[in-house]
């Protein structure tokens, strides 16, 4: 039987017969199929993703440039293209790559929810995996603890993205991800589970999460959590991103819309946040102990 041959959801639904669509949780899912998955890239050796569009939704999210390339009428968040052939794709493109290290993913989350019905990157991991490639995973969902049986033991970083330590907050920044406390425990059990483990603390919110008050927050989460590297990002003003930062912000932080707005725009305003911020987390992390582990 081809790989691509797993439970469709569209077998279950109404819109399935009618359409090429069914809606599930506010977002539309289709099934395509792709010619390529695993893709050279810059962070990394390769990257790869099995879905486009990611139901995460965040609101500080880069990948919604993938729009350009694969237009949607949905806004970013409420779609999701499966590529039900990837393990199919994948199996012929191993037979030709050398192994290397592989960044999952790049412009979605692997385990965004409908990873748990098709468990399309739980298969490309085990293929990757068996074939010698090492991954280097990042994920805000929880989903990504049903795959530790195939990680165990295997050369893999697991490593989760924290934007803040408050949830609520972190709730209006990516409206579908897990909850902070679900993340921190994937990296205890990746932990405990033998695994290299990572975080990314970003983008770190300007006046939201950048002050030194939640940055001695954020590394003290990461100490306890024994964590081995820490990487953090700054807000960029990349393409399709300021749009719905600013909305987020005129709703929620107004008084904060003008400062935003220079710090991304403004050169050189943006050239000495960038620099005060880097000087900023250096302390912080000298400060939880934690220096050597910043990548
Ligand atoms: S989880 Fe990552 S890819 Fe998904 S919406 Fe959030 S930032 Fe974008």
């Amino acid at each position: 039987m081809p790989r691509h041959q797993q439970p469709s959801l569209f077998k279950h639904t109404k819109s399935s017969q009618q359409g090429k669509s069914v809606s599930i949780q506010g977002a539309v899912v289709r099934e395509v199929t792709c010619k390529s998955l695993l893709n050279h890239s810059s962070i990394g050796d390769y990257s790869f993703n099995c879905y486009t569009g990611c139901t995460n939704g965040c609101v500080y999210c880069y990948a919604r440039f993938m729009q350009r390339f694969h237009p949607h009428d949905e806004p970013w968040g409420r779609f999701v293209d499966v590529k039900v052939n990837a393990t199919d794709v994948l199996a012929k493109q191993l037979r030709r790559l050398t192994p290397g290290s592989v960044f999952t993913c790049s412009a979605c989350d692997g385990w965004q929810s409908v990873e748990g019905h098709y468990k399309l990157t739980r298969r490309c991991c085990q293929m990757l995996l068996d074939a010698g490639f090492h991954l280097n995973i990042l994920t805000k969902s929880e989903l990504v603890l049903r795959d530790l049986d195939i990680f165990r033991g295997r050369d893999v970083r697991l490593g989760v993205t924290i934007t803040t330590p408050n949830e609520d907050i972190a709730r209006l920044w990516e409206p579908k991800a897990s909850a902070v406390s679900s993340r921190l425990k994937v990296l205890k059990e990746a932990k405990a589970a033998g695994l290299e483990t990572a975080v990314m603390f970003g983008p770190l919110l300007p006046e939201i999460s950048d002050t030194p008050e939640v940055l001695a927050q954020l590394f003290s989460l990461a100490a306890k959590a024994g964590v081995d590297r820490i990487w953090t990002d700054t807000l960029n003003p990349r393409p399709r991103v300021w749009p719905s930062v600013q909305e987020l912000l005129r709703q929620h932080w107004p008084k904060l819309y003008e400062h935003y707005r220079r710090l991304l725009f403004n050169r050189t305003c943006r050239a000495k946040y960038v620099d005060e911020l880097d000087q900023r987390v250096r302390r912080a992390a000298c400060k939880a102990g934690l220096a050597r582990r910043l990548g």
